[in-house]
């Protein structure tokens, strides 16, 4: 049973369909009272108003087939918008086991507050469902890239019905980076593939500094390359900053601190990414985006929806960065739709993808 809060007052909203605005049916309210205070707002949050945002919120939930056409046989359940992430893990005997135990945190968690989790590096953390095992097998099959997770769970042999695309967005975003999109959004790199070392720099993580094994499949599915990957983040636990996880060509070290002030000089980076960048949250990216673009690195970001992502890029227009792409949705996003209780706009962990051009 799913509840829903007024987007105005936060109270509970009793006839929830009655209760969204009429236009783009994407936000919730108690009351008419409530509906009229979000229409027009005054003084600070006057660009806050509904009546402003309206139109922007249609266009994005009309992209909630899109993003909920997903091969998988339970897709129907995941991608509605009252899903709920407990009972479903509950189902698939996954609640409270290994590393969905760090992604469930991820998803039940406000999107726009980051995580903040204070633990000691745990072996538990990590124990992967059933089909790791098939993980650790190398991928004998030469015939293309995977470009979707259908080609994906044809490759690996994975049933439609498993569900370990929930934890493995993570990796197969950055294969995807790495393999479909930099030799299109920055041609005159060519195709990075073809390096024998790719050095990817993976800014502001949390929880991910949970799932390192997972990036094994990058080994897997770009045999030919060796990967150095740090991961940056001002969050990072004291007790992890300077771990090192190393498996075959795969290399993570762990650094905590912020990007452009802990990143050495000498490093040579091929791609830096930062997963759901939410870069109207800190204004320190300002720094971290200048040293990246200063450096012509090129850099990808993730967001849960097309509304963060509009945010993100006004914010980063803000800092004086004008060349951000538009949004593609991720093929490899997360299977799992964000429950938000005051609105229903389809978000999904690293939906859209988009970067930072130079010009
Ligand atoms: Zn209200
Ligand atoms: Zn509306």
């Amino acid at each position: 049973m799913t509840s829903r809060c007024c987007s105005v007052c936060g109270s509970q909203c009793a006839d929830v369909e009655g209760n969204k605005c009429g236009s783009c049916h994407a936000v919730y309210y108690c009351s008419g009272a409530c509906r009229d205070e979000d229409w027009i707002r005054v003084g600070d949050l006057a660009a806050h108003s509904h009546c402003l945002l309206c139109h922007r919120l249609q266009t994005y939930m009309g992209l909630e087939g899109e993003l909920a056409n997903l091969p998988f046989s339970f897709a129907n359940e995941t991608t509605k918008s009252d899903f709920l992430v407990d009972p479903f893990l509950q189902k698939q005997g996954l609640l409270n086991q290994g590393a969905w135990v760090v992604e469930r945190m991820g998803i039940m968690q406000d999107p726009y507050t980051a995580a903040k989790r204070v633990g000691s590096f745990n072996e538990d953390c990590i124990v992967l469902p059933v089909e790791s095992t098939t993980l650790d097998d190398p991928i004998t099959q030469t015939a293309g890239t995977p470009s979707s997770w259908a080609d994906y769970y044809s490759l690996r042999g994975f049933q439609l019905d498993s569900p370990i695309a929930i934890l493995l967005h993570w990796p197969l975003t950055v294969f995807h980076i790495i393999q479909h999109r930099v030799h299109i959004d920055y041609p005159e790199l060519g195709s990075i593939t073809e390096r024998k070392l790719i050095v990817v720099d993976i800014i502001g993580v949390s929880l991910e500094t949970e799932l390192l094994p997972l990036f094994r499949e990058l080994s897997a599915l770009l045999p030919m390359c060796e990967f150095d990957i740090h991961m940056y983040g001002a969050e990072v636990p004291w007790c992890r900053d300077g771990l090192v996880y190393k498996q075959g060509r795969l290399s993570i070290k762990v650094v905590r601190g912020l990007y452009h002030k802990v990143v050495s000089h000498d490093r040579k980076t091929t791609v830096a990414i930062a997963f759901h960048v939410g870069l109207y949250v800190f204004k320190t990216w300002k720094k971290t985006l200048d040293k990246l673009q200063s450096a012509n690195i090129p850099t990808y970001f993730t967001e849960y929806g097309h509304k963060t992502y509009e945010d993100s890029r006004s914010a980063a227009e803000g800092m004086g960065f004008k060349h951000m792409s538009e949004p593609a949705i991720n093929p490899f996003r997360s299977p799992l739709r964000i429950y938000q209780s005051a609105t229903c706009l389809p978000w999904y962990r690293n939906a859209i993808l988009f970067c930072l051009k130079n010009s």
